[in-house]
């Protein structure tokens, strides 16, 4: 598909790209094995008569002047390489900023079923290459000078909320109605889900990668009287009821985030013990209250 955005420019670096609105790239991880402890990721190998041919590089191209920068990167990636949109939970966005012109890699994670093709004039082939591998290949030099910062935002943040915490650390009558404080919690959480998060919305002492926006995965483990608020269907939010101990369960959704970073919410000292021994960050609940406009 041809769109406004077909054209080249000169960036402030000096440089020819193509693009007059930017240019947008998918950086698609899976798991490497089926134990899940390596990544793979997804490479295009580029048409000879492209710029820069021959290489590997990600699936990606000119952004239309009416589409996010999301939009750009899953349309040229299913244009290229046969991937369905559906298939792809996005959850950052990285912006390599020339100065009139930038490349904005959106990094995303699937799974082992998802199939890929070469599809398109512009892609000699496409192939799942394990990290290990990626510097092994002759990449287009775009790649090349951000894959070492990329490779380690491959795996999504899970932010894990303790919802028994932060609703009772606010002292608006939610004991009571237990259900409904715990319900509004998650209809909020799931807002700002969707929204993402901005490089200042992370706390102090999370080392990540510096993205310009990240969708983590969110977990919200409810407990107790509060359980009933789980029966709602929410966008991005996993909702987990805790059947034994709220703290089991708030410990287990940090245990199995598959080796990627983790922030729990709760200001329970013992249980912010336990989630800090297994390398999660914990911060309190008056971290996330302001994002979730209830601040
Ligand atoms: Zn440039």
């Amino acid at each position: 598909m041809r769109g406004d955005g077909d054209g080249w420019v000169e960036c402030a670096q000096g440089h020819r790209h193509w693009g007059r609105f930017g240019a947008a790239g998918l950086l698609l991880q899976r798991p490497h094995h089926p134990d899940r402890t390596t990544l793979e990721v997804l490479l295009q190998h580029r048409a000879t008569w492209s710029h820069h041919g021959d290489t590997w590089g990600l699936l990606g191209g000119a952004r239309h002047s009416d589409e996010s920068h999301v939009a750009a990167a899953l349309r040229e990636a299913a244009e290229e390489g046969g991937l369905d949109p559906a298939a792809v939970r996005v959850h950052g966005q990285y912006d390599d900023a020339h100065g009139a012109w930038s490349y904005v890699t959106i990094l995303g994670g699937t799974d082992r079923q998802t199939e890929v093709r070469p599809t398109g004039g512009e892609s000699i082939d496409v192939e799942w290459v394990p990290v290990e591998e990626v510097t092994g290949r002759p990449l287009h030099p775009g790649f090349a000078r951000t894959w070492p910062l990329l490779r380690r935002g491959l795996r999504p943040l899970r932010v894990v909320v303790d919802a028994a915490n932060v609703v009772g650390s606010r002292p608006d009558g939610w004991w009571r109605d237990r259900a409904g404080a715990a319900r509004r919690l998650l209809q909020s959480v799931e807002t700002r889900a969707a929204a993402g998060l901005g490089g200042g919305d992370l706390p102090a002492g999370l080392d990540l990668l510096p993205l310009t926006r990240r969708w983590p995965s969110w977990v919200v483990v409810v407990e107790g009287a509060a359980r009933t608020a789980a029966d709602q269907l929410l966008d991005g939010v996993e909702v987990r009821v805790a059947h034994g101990s709220g703290d089991d369960a708030v410990v287990e959704a940090v245990r199995d985030a598959a080796a990627g970073p983790v922030l729990a919410v709760t200001a329970d000292r013992a249980l912010a013990a336990r989630c800090g021994a297994l390398g999660a960050t914990v911060v309190g609940p008056r971290w996330l209250t302001p994002l979730l406009g209830e601040g």
